[in-house]
């Protein structure tokens, strides 16, 4: 998405994944990239709008925050450098380009923290996975996000993993399109402003 004009960060889900949509939590990529989490609180907001924190806990963290506010930075610094990393790993894959050892390195440093907060939950028919301490821990929100790049990674999945054919949006999506061939982040967005264009040089070519 290329809306450069808002000033509250107004996050889409578009990716069809946890890891995706984390990563276009940068708007233009390509033409003129405007960073959406430029505070603590922006991540908490992104946290709860993805459904990995429920409000109570978002809560938690914001006091947490306010009481340590330079541990709540250095977890935005480390939030936006994996975002990148995951960002570069999935861009390059899509173009079948191998990924930067740097940046494999800074993915599987997060996800050995956040495999130490894995915990199995005993429900009525088995057991699930969750995460301990989601409250007390500032980075809370990075544990299912690096464990959703993950599992993208080491799935079939990483073959449909594709970069928006918009020439400024660089914003990375699930293609589950039956044909395998969605283009676009999103038909609204990118797609309608696709067509407009095309719609437009016809047009342009016909008179
Ligand atoms: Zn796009």
């Amino acid at each position: 998405m290329s809306e450069t004009e808002l000033q509250t960060p107004v996050f889409e889900f578009t990716g069809k994944r946890l890891c995706l949509d984390f990563a276009n939590t940068v708007n233009n990529r390509i033409g003129n990239p405007r960073e959406l989490l430029n505070s603590y609180d922006d991540l908490l907001t992104w946290s709860q709008e993805a459904q990995i924190l429920i409000e109570q806990e978002v809560e938690a963290l914001r006091e947490r925050a306010r009481q340590h506010p330079g541990a709540a930075a250095e977890v935005l610094t480390r939030a936006v450098a994996v975002r990148e990393a995951i960002y570069a790993i999935f861009a390059t894959r899509a173009h079948e380009v191998t990924p930067a050892s740097s940046d494999v390195d800074k993915l599987n440093t997060e996800l050995t923290r956040a495999n130490t907060q894995m915990c199995l939950v005993p429900e009525q028919d088995g057991f699930t996975w969750n995460w301990a301490d989601k409250e007390q821990a500032l980075d809370a929100m990075l544990w299912p996000v690096v464990r959703s790049a993950a599992d993208v990674l080491t799935s079939e999945e990483l073959q449909d993993v594709r970069v928006c054919a918009s020439d400024d949006c660089g914003w990375v999506f699930l293609d589950t399109s039956k044909n395998h061939s969605r283009r676009w982040c999103d038909m609204k967005g990118c797609g309608n402003r696709a067509k407009a264009r095309k719609q437009y040089s016809q047009k342009k070519q016909a008179s």
